[in-house]
């Protein structure tokens, strides 16, 4: 009996008589070697490959919480505007990394889930620790195309995703629908930028990042959830080529449709480009440009003589942005 407790720990269940000699003397059989040599193999299995997808697919911690008992009730003030957007309706909720504010817990809890993974893959590409202060982002999830359109009509919108991102908040409106993932991503990869890199990357870098890594985002939420899905990337134009040294002094997405259209494609392409040439060289290159570095002096710091400049780089990438490519199903 004493044998059996300390088998089992504390649970008082009757163990057979089989199992116990098993432990203790059949141990060495062969047979009894190989029963054990491919439990050992299933529990490896388990532990390096099933856990850590389950952990990352896993929902996070979606808490519902009145106002007043939120972690940080410290708003930015478009943060208090949009509450004030037919104010008895909002409800409030926490997970992890983020406070959420919605209208709809079915709308708003599949996003958190979807907005924790982004965060975790995001950050965790970046290589580095964050230099903000860590706290939760606020995070503001429309509904109303009405309420959408009151709310933002003064602010500009992401070129890629529509949303609104302003000191430390986040402002999203398409949360439901065909590609979700994909604009939940891109949306937490430029929190993540800021919170780790600071605000000084440019506008180009920034938007092209964030739409790189929220690609590979989405495919892996997909497939983690047992979709089929394939990696995008789209081609810069015909004839709107931007030269790179025009591209990196830009301060921002251009106002124009197709203008916007080859702004946020050539940025896309060239952040995956200087990623497939060597993803090392390209963290450099992005830790250089985030403390105010030139565009060529951040490319020769992070890739030395191998482009020489802006110029050197834009012979060997044009060709690259232009023309229409089927990606790796790895990314
Ligand atoms: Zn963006």
């Amino acid at each position: 009996m004493a044998l059996k407790d300390a088998v089992l720990g504390i649970c008082p269940v009757t163990i057979p008589e089989k199992v116990i000699l098993i432990s203790s003397w059949h141990i060495w059989e062969p047979n009894v070697l190989m029963i054990r040599a491919f439990y050992f193999v299933a529990l490896a299995f388990v532990c390096c490959f099933v856990m850590p997808l389950r952990a990352q697919i896993a929902p996070a911690a979606f808490t519902e919480a009145s106002f007043q008992n939120l972690s940080d009730q410290e708003l930015t003030t478009l943060g208090r505007s949009a509450l004030n957007v037919d104010a008895a309706q909002w409800k409030h909720a926490e997970s992890g990394n983020f406070i959420y504010h919605y209208r709809h817990s079915t709308v708003a809890s599949p996003a958190a889930v979807a907005a924790e993974f982004s965060w975790r893959l995001v950050s965790k590409e970046l290589q580095r620790e964050p230099v903000e202060k860590p706290g939760k982002c606020h995070v503001f999830l429309f509904e109303s195309d009405l309420e959408w359109e009151q709310f933002s009509r003064s602010q500009p919108t992401d070129p890629f995703s529509g949303s609104i991102y302003l000191e430390g908040a986040l402002f999203v409106h398409e949360v439901e629908g065909p590609g979700k993932e994909a604009g939940i991503a891109h949306d937490i990869a430029h929190v993540v930028v800021r919170r780790f890199l600071g605000t000084r990357v440019p506008a180009w870098l920034e938007e092209g990042y964030a739409e790189y890594v929220a690609t590979g985002c989405s495919v892996a939420f997909r497939r983690a959830r047992g979709a089929t899905a394939r990696p995008h990337s789209c081609s810069v134009p015909d004839g709107r080529f931007i030269p790179l040294a025009e591209l990196a002094s830009m301060a921002g997405c251009p106002k124009g449709e197709a203008e916007a259209g080859a702004f946020c494609a050539e940025s896309e392409r060239l952040v995956r480009f200087l990623n497939h040439v060597d993803k090392q060289r390209f963290l450099l290159f992005l830790g250089a440009m985030s403390k105010g570095s030139t565009f060529d002096w951040a490319l020769k710091t992070a890739y030395g003589a191998r482009y020489g400049s802006a110029a050197g780089l834009e012979r060997a990438f044009r060709p690259y942005a232009t023309q229409e490519m089927a990606l790796p199903f790895a990314n």
